[in-house]
């Protein structure tokens, strides 16, 4: 169960659509955001740092978290196992902090239904070849990873209709200001 004073954020947006850019900046613009710290069973990409991007775990840790209770939500995401794990959200909303919860659109779907009224923002890129253009030049990933991502990243921008605002990444200043109006019910 969600419990605290802090207010909780569904963020979501396609793989490559500035999403973390967006909180970064978003970070320095208001020090009582904080981002919340996945499981996920997928490999670090190169430069990402266990327990500061994600806590990287096995498929076996992952299931026992599971039979635990210990997910607000989870989802498979090309292949992955990605989770939210409840202890330290908990612990950051009781701080009252403003948590983010940078998650794909199946498990933003569980915790809309889960807790009603919660705050949920989607990131639109500009247009999908921009999108494909910023995935394939990212370099992150290999050509069958992106035309996968690619297709997700089709589905999910049919599902922005669920979230209560859409903020397009176009201007990267105008786009992080949106989300601090609408986190601080400017909006
Ligand atoms: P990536 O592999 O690019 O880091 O993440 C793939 C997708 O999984 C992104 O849309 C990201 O927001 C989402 N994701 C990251 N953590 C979670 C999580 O805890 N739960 C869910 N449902 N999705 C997540």
């Amino acid at each position: 169960m969600i419990n605290g004073n802090g207010k909780l954020v569904l963020y979501s947006g396609s793989s490559g659509v500035g999403k973390g850019t967006i909180l970064e900046k978003l970070r320095e613009l208001d020090g009582n955001v904080w981002v919340s710290v996945s499981n996920t069973t997928r490999a670090p990409r190169v430069g990402e740092v266990d327990g500061q991007h994600y806590h990287f775990i096995s498929r076996e840790a992952f299931e026992k978290l599971i039979a635990e209770d210990g997910y607000l939500e989870y989802a498979e995401y090309c292949g992955n196992y990605y989770g939210t794990p409840l202890q330290a959200l908990n612990e950051k909303l009781a701080e009252g902090r403003t948590v983010f919860l940078e998650i794909e659109v199946e498990g933003a779907l569980q915790v809309m239904k889960k807790c009603p009224g919660v705050i949920s923002i989607f990131i639109v890129p500009p247009s999908f070849e921009e999108l494909e253009k910023r995935l394939r030049s990212r370099g992150t990933e290999d050509g069958e990873t992106i035309e996968k991502r690619l297709e997700k990243a089709k589905e999910e921008i049919g599902c922005r209709g669920r979230y209560t605002y859409n903020v397009i990444n176009d201007d990267l200043d105008t786009a992080v200001q949106e989300v601090y109006d609408i986190i601080h019910g400017n909006i």
